[in-house]
């Protein structure tokens, strides 16, 4: 969940046969598209118009609901927001805090040879069993729940050291410290044999594998579930929600369960809201924006959602709308809002306002959007 500013590598002249290809293909939000279901119209990445001298009222855009990364959230925010009854919600990164390995190189992933495993794509995850570090995380969680009257906190990076928000995933085997390693042990009764640091490794990722793969899951799982207990215990009635990869569990051979370690079933117990990250353009689906109904079709079937009233569970997806790697023209809008506002998505995200804020052929699309289906 980054934002960047590199340029789009997508040249124009491919552009204009999709645009082509897209109106033709037609859209149902000149015939009043209906979504009933749909609860949630969010901004992920800032508050429209909070900055200008001549505010909008999020109301009259037709926005009920901001997402904010934690380090950004004031008092003044929260008061503009919640004062027009919108919710305002944060993002919390929970396994991405790079900089903690400055003064701790101990929580470092380490790699298959036993040496620190280096950060693909420059992004940089944490062990997640190094104790000092997840309670740097579980303060900081309960230290913005007392701060903001939040309605929502949204874990963010919440998956093993890898390199996913792109169409070619970069996932090393970690971590294999020595903590992680007599954890295991300690936690399954599995006791790894004598030998070079190769020959334990290449056992747990091949006939250890099943039990290696459960207990990272059963790791991350159990950080949600601190989460939780911390919302319980601090502001009752906030919601968890999670910003995760939205990749079946047959995408990339399994990577999501076997080299992220996120077991969406496990943390259905402690998790409201799971949105997945369906980023059509950044993924490789620039030309397939129904993509992202697949997947988010697919999440609802593997955890039995289907995006009606009263189900205890909710999915809320991220769509891109603007440009990261890929370019998102703007004849894709509406096809993209469509695409992620359809059963069993109960509310829908938008990312991220703080490069779309630029792109006005874009952005006047949202709000007639997001006024229709209010
Ligand atoms: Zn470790």
């Amino acid at each position: 969940m980054k934002e960047t500013k590199r340029t789009p590598v997508l040249p124009p002249l491919l552009l204009a046969p999709l645009c082509a290809l897209t109106l033709f293909a037609g859209s149902a939000f000149g015939e009043e598209l209906k979504r009933p279901n749909l609860k949630i119209r969010g901004i992920y990445g800032g508050i429209p118009y909070f900055s200008e001298e001549d505010k909008r009222p999020l109301e009259e855009l037709g926005v009920n609901a901001i997402f904010l990364g934690s380090g950004s959230i004031t008092a003044e925010k929260v008061e503009y927001v919640k004062s027009q009854g919108v919710k305002f919600f944060a993002e919390f990164n929970t396994l991405h805090v790079a900089s903690y390995l400055k003064d701790h190189p101990d929580a470092a992933p380490v790699g298959t040879d036993g040496s620190v495993s280096p950060p693909p794509h420059d992004w940089q995850g944490i062990c997640p069993t190094h104790d000092a570090y997840r309670k740097h995380r579980m303060d900081a969680f309960r230290d913005l729940l007392v701060r903001f009257p939040l309605d929502g906190i949204w874990l963010d990076y919440h998956h093993a050291h890898a390199s996913w928000e792109r169409a070619d995933p970069e996932m090393p085997d970690t971590c294999f410290c020595d903590r992680c390693l007599s954890r295991f042990t300690e936690d399954t009764g599995v006791y790894l044999p004598e030998g070079s640091v190769e020959e334990k490794t290449g056992l747990l990722l091949g006939d250890l594998n099943q039990a290696w793969v459960q207990w990272r899951c059963d790791v991350f799982t159990s950080w949600v579930r601190e989460f939780r207990s911390i919302i319980d215990e601090t502001r009752p009635g906030t919601l968890l929600g999670t910003f995760h990869n939205p990749w079946t569990d047959s995408d990339y051979e399994g990577a999501r369960l076997k080299k992220l370690a996120i077991d969406l079933k496990a943390q259905a117990h402690y998790v409201d809201v799971f949105s997945p990250m369906p980023y059509h353009a950044r993924f490789g689906h620039v030309t397939d924006p129904q993509w992202i109904s697949r997947q988010v079709k697919w999440l609802g079937d593997y955890l039995g959602l289907t995006g009606q009233k009263g189900e205890a569970k909710k999915i809320w997806p991220i769509v891109q709308l603007s440009d990261w790697g890929e370019k998102v023209s703007p004849d894709q809008v509406v096809q993209v809002l469509e695409e992620g506002t359809a059963p069993p998505a109960s509310g829908v995200i938008i990312f991220a306002w703080g490069s779309l804020r630029k792109q006005h052929e874009k952005v006047e699309q949202i709000w007639p959007f997001y006024r229709q289906i209010r």
